[in-house]
């Protein structure tokens, strides 16, 4: 079969690579829709983010390797010894992050806290290929009523519904979110399925803010013309947001925000209110701490995603209470499209793409 190999940062070719076979309680599966994460496309051009080290280690090490592909809509072909609750022909997606299944935290019913167990496309071989295989655990069944494409997002999708659960907002809190990228937006749509208030977004793009209002912001800032803080401020009597997502940071070379958002949504919460850090930053940076400890701010971060969150993202997409197609903005034509994938991906401002750039397989 064809796979995308990864030699360096920023080299990938279209190999020919050996068929996998299921192990147990695997599948084998043909791809049908696969995108790159902001992070992967990040990664791929050698740009410090999430899991940098571990990544630069694995091509130093053994390259060439299948990296990457978590973000995925797949068909099973053939089912591995001891598959339960799948079959051939059934259309699937899955989260990204693993519980080992081995540890005392999984043995004892606790595996949404394992932080041993792999990461699809981080330690086993993703979606960048005709053929991948993927562990049971990881799959849920894809309603007829989502297209491959929309099912393609179910990945990130989970890692918001994580986030917003960690929010824990109440019935009439106003939220503010930093960034209105694919996480933003699916945030934006979740906390307002979870009951929020007045949703105010931010971005600096002209086309993420429109898409904003149109999937129900109920003010979308454009930080370009805007200060965010004092807008947020004025929109909440003064007091600040009940809960901001920080949706914004990350390398500036890639149009985010570097660390200023951190700043900006410790600014635009209320006393006593939280800060739900869903950015990845790369590198340590600087925060006056003090000035949290004074509000009594709560600094919080998205627990791992589960395949109840996965399932629910599932019940959303279905029923049209989250709406990812308006989102889609660029589908490519084919497995020698990835590399295009990629760049439009790491650049979504430049190819004024809102959701990662997804590549279609013919069936
Ligand atoms: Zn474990």
């Amino acid at each position: 079969m064809k796979a995308w190999r990864f030699y360096g940062f920023g080299d990938l070719r279209l190999d020919e690579v050996p068929m996998p076979a299921p192990p147990p309680r695997h599948v084998l599966v043909k791809v049908l829709v696969v995108q790159p994460s902001v992070t992967e496309a990040q990664l791929a051009a050698g740009i410090r983010t999430l899991a940098f080290d571990r990544i630069k280690k694995r091509l130093e090490t053994e390259a060439p390797v299948q990296l990457f592909g978590h973000e995925f809509c797949v068909r099973i072909v053939e089912v591995g010894e001891g598959v339960r609750h799948f079959q051939v022909g059934d259309r699937v997606a899955a989260r990204a992050k693993l519980p080992c299944e081995s540890c005392p935290l999984c043995e004892s019913g606790r595996g949404h806290l394992c932080r041993k167990g792999p990461i699809i496309g981080f330690q086993l071989p993703g979606c960048f290929a005709e053929y991948a295989v993927l562990p049971e655990i990881a799959l849920t069944l894809v309603d007829e009523r989502i297209s491959d494409n929309e099912a393609a997002c179910l990945q990130s999708l989970s890692d918001s519904v994580a986030a917003v659960e960690t929010a824990q907002i109440q019935i009439g809190d106003s939220v503010a979110i930093l960034g209105q990228g694919s996480m933003g937006l699916e945030c934006m749509q979740i906390a307002r399925n979870s009951g929020a208030g007045r949703i105010i977004t931010v971005d600096v793009r002209e086309e993420a803010c429109a898409m904003s209002r149109e999937l129900g912001a109920d003010v979308a800032i454009d930080a370009t013309s805007d200060d965010p803080v004092e807008a947020i401020r004025s929109l909440t009597e003064g007091n600040g947001a009940d809960v901001v997502f920080e949706c914004a940071g990350g390398s500036p070379r890639q149009g985010l925000a570097g660390v200023k958002s951190v700043t900006q949504a410790v600014d635009a919460v209320r006393s006593g209110g939280k800060v739900i850090g869903v950015s990845w930053f790369g590198a340590p940076f600087e925060l006056d701490v003090d000035l949290l400890r004074e509000r009594s701010l709560r600094y919080l971060f998205p627990d791992i995603s589960t395949l109840a969150h996965l399932q629910h993202t599932v019940s959303l997409v279905a029923s049209g209470r989250v709406r990812m197609k308006p989102m889609i903005t660029h589908v490519l034509e084919g497995l020698d499209q990835v590399p295009m994938a990629f760049e439009i991906t790491a650049n979504k401002g430049k190819y004024k793409a809102i959701n990662p750039a997804q590549v279609r397989m013919a069936e």
